[in-house]
Formats: C-alpha cells, structure tokens, sequence
C-alpha cells in the first residue's frame, strides 16, 4: 500500500509519502521556528496559518516529488489530534478533501500513535509488544504498546514534558527557541555534577513524571550566578535522564518482560538520554530501539506509517468524513487523566 500522511499539530507542516514496505518515498518539512523565535515558544494562531500557507503546495510538491498522484494513493492519513487545534484542523480538513475529491480512504491518526508506531518504519524487526518512552514538547510518557492502537499508559508527567523542560531551562541560559538541540549541544561542554539539582518524584511510587521544579532549580542556578552555563546544561541534562530511568525502573518492575526498549517523540534526539536508555536496556537484556532522529520530532512520514499500519489491520476501516479534530487525545483512554499536562 501507498499512503500519503499530512502532519501539522504544532509548529512543522509536513508531508510524506510512504509504503507498507517501508519505503520513504518523499518527504517534506516547513519548520516554523523562525517565526515562533521571537516569542520563546508556539504561538497557536501563527502556527495555524502558517500551516494554511503551506500545506497545500507541500503536498502537490510531494506527490511530485516521488512521481506519484492521489490515486495512486491506497489511504490520506492526517493528524487528527492531539495538538494545537487550529493547525491540526488545517491539515485534516485538508486531508477530508483530499479524500474525498479523490475517492481514497481517510485514516485520522493520533499523533503520539504516529510517535509512538515510529520506530517500526525505521525498525522492520520490531515487534510488538514494546515499552516506550514516549518524551516530546508536549508529552512525557511511558508506555506499554502491545499493538496498532493497543497502548496500556505506566506513567505520565503531572506537570511540564520533557521536551518543554529542555525548551524552558534554555531560554533561562538564553539559548533561544527551539531547546532541546542547543541545551545538548552545550551540555556537551559541561560538566554534569557541577550543579546539584533536583530529581522530583524519584523512587515514587506514583505512576508520574514531574519536571517543573527542576525547570525552577535551572532558573535558581543561573540566577546565583556562579555556575557556568555549560555546567548547568549538563546538570539539567543529567537530572532528567536520571528521573525518566527511574520512572522507567518503576514502569518495568510493574510488567511482564517485554523483548525491547524503544524511544520515541522529539526528545529522543538527545544523544545522552539515548545513551542513558541503551544502558536501562541492555541490563535488562532488552533490545534497544530508537529512530533516526529526523523520525523523532515531528514529521509525516511516522503519520504515513501510522496509516500503513491501520491499513494492514484485519477488518481495516476508514474514518468518516465527518471526524472531528481533537486538541486532547489520550493513547490510553483507560488511564486516569493526571493533574495539569497529561492527556
Ligand atoms: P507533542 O508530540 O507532544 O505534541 P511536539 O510535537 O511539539 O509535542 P516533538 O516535535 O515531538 O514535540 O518534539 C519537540 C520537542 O523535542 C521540543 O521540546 C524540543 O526541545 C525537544 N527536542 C528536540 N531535539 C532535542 C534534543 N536533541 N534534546 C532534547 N530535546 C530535544
Ligand atoms: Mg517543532
Ligand atoms: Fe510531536
């Protein structure tokens, strides 16, 4: 199968072809970072026409690009939420028409589904089931993926995300918008037990992330003005691996054991919590498992691929026409929506 994925929940607008084989056909991808700089974060109403703007050139310049047409296409696979609504509207409606226009099948695709199906584009040998880290802008989870829809929520963070704590405790060292790339880089020239920091809710016994006060820690450490920018990087840095492995230390004394450790969403860039990840896993005779880091933040063809995989279900079913955008989505509807960020 072919499908064609359209992807503009936060700040990328992106557009992808892929096949059930894997294949990457094409691939574009408009970051808005340069118009939501000035501001240190997403601004909603920006994001939403930017992605009007270009949304529609992007994906005629894709099916171009791989010499392909819409009826070619076995599905339009779009993001349908969770994310900033305004945008997530754009591309699906966008993909409705599409659909319909072209009388192809619409998959509505969960975002963090696309993030967390992700490392099974780059991973043909991926099986399910898998436990995930699932850490971007606006999630930090830990999940138990059994399969294509299929998602049992062990953690979730009760305030910030990882990816905004990287994005906040940059602007502190004012290394501007977005974080995540530029806190690592700098920690690289640090050295990480130089700050002493805090690791919130370690040992807890509560299914939960919290990295709000760490953020406050960063602020307070700059704010002293004794320590080197570096050294607060690579604190920060290694606070927060150390709490997310023992968040993933609680998740999996709580399951039966899975063959793989897998990582996902935009954080999964960050080559020291890679790292950090390969060590929980290999102690536990797990396989580790990350995408490339261009499949970890945003992009298409991880929402392409999530369209592939529902294609391939036994009893596969387009969505209606009439689906609706979602700002809130949980993978797992089942688990208790936690105070403040967790859906
Ligand atoms: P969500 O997927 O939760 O809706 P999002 O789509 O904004 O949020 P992604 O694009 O998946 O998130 O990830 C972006 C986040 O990842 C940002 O917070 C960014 O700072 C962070 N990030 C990207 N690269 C790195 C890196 N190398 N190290 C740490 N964080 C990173
Ligand atoms: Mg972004
Ligand atoms: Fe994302």
């Amino acid at each position: 199968g072919l499908v064609l994925g359209i992807e503009s929940s936060c700040d990328e607008t992106a557009a992808a072809l892929v096949t059930s084989d894997r294949t990457i056909l094409a691939q574009r991808i408009a970051s808005q970072d340069a118009e939501h700089a000035p501001y240190g974060g997403v601004v909603p109403e920006i994001a939403a026409r930017a992605h009007a703007e270009r949304l529609a050139p992007m994906i005629a310049a894709v099916l171009e690009d791989a010499g392909k047409t819409l009826d070619d296409c076995d599905a339009i696979a779009a993001t349908a939420g969770p994310g900033l609504i305004g945008g997530v509207m754009v591309g699906l409606v966008s993909a409705k028409a599409l659909a319909m226009a072209s009388d192809t099948p619409l998959i509505a695709v969960n975002h963090l589904e696309g993030h967390a199906l992700s490392p099974r584009l780059a991973d043909p040998t991926l099986d399910f089931p898998y436990l995930l880290l699932l850490a971007s802008g606006g999630h930090c989870q830990i999940l138990l993926v059994e399969g294509v829809g299929r998602h049992t929520r062990l953690a979730t963070t009760i305030d910030d995300a990882l990816g905004e704590a990287f994005d906040k405790s940059a602007k502190v060292l004012g290394l501007g918008y977005p974080g995540g790339p530029a806190v690592e880089r700098l920690a690289k020239e640090g050295d990480a037990t130089k700050v002493p920091l805090p690791r919130p809710l370690l040992g807890s016994k509560e299914p939960h992330f919290s990295f709000a006060g760490l953020k406050s820690a960063v602020l307070r450490a700059k704010e002293a003005g004794i320590y080197a920018d570096a050294d607060i990087a690579a604190s920060f840095q290694a606070a927060a691996l150390d709490c997310v492995l023992d968040r993933l230390k609680f998740s999996w004394d709580r399951i039966d054991r899975v063959p793989a450790l897998v990582v996902a969403g935009g954080v999964a860039a960050n080559q020291a919590i890679r790292a950090g990840l390969e060590r929980f896993a290999e102690e536990r005779a797990m396989r580790f498992v990350a995408p490339p880091p261009k499949l970890c933040t945003d992009n298409a063809a991880m929402i392409a691929w999530a369209g592939c995989e529902r294609l391939a279900l036994d009893g596969f079913r387009p969505d209606p026409l009439d689906i609706a955008a979602r700002p809130r989505w949980p993978l797992d509807p089942a688990a208790e929506p936690a105070r403040g960020a967790g859906v």
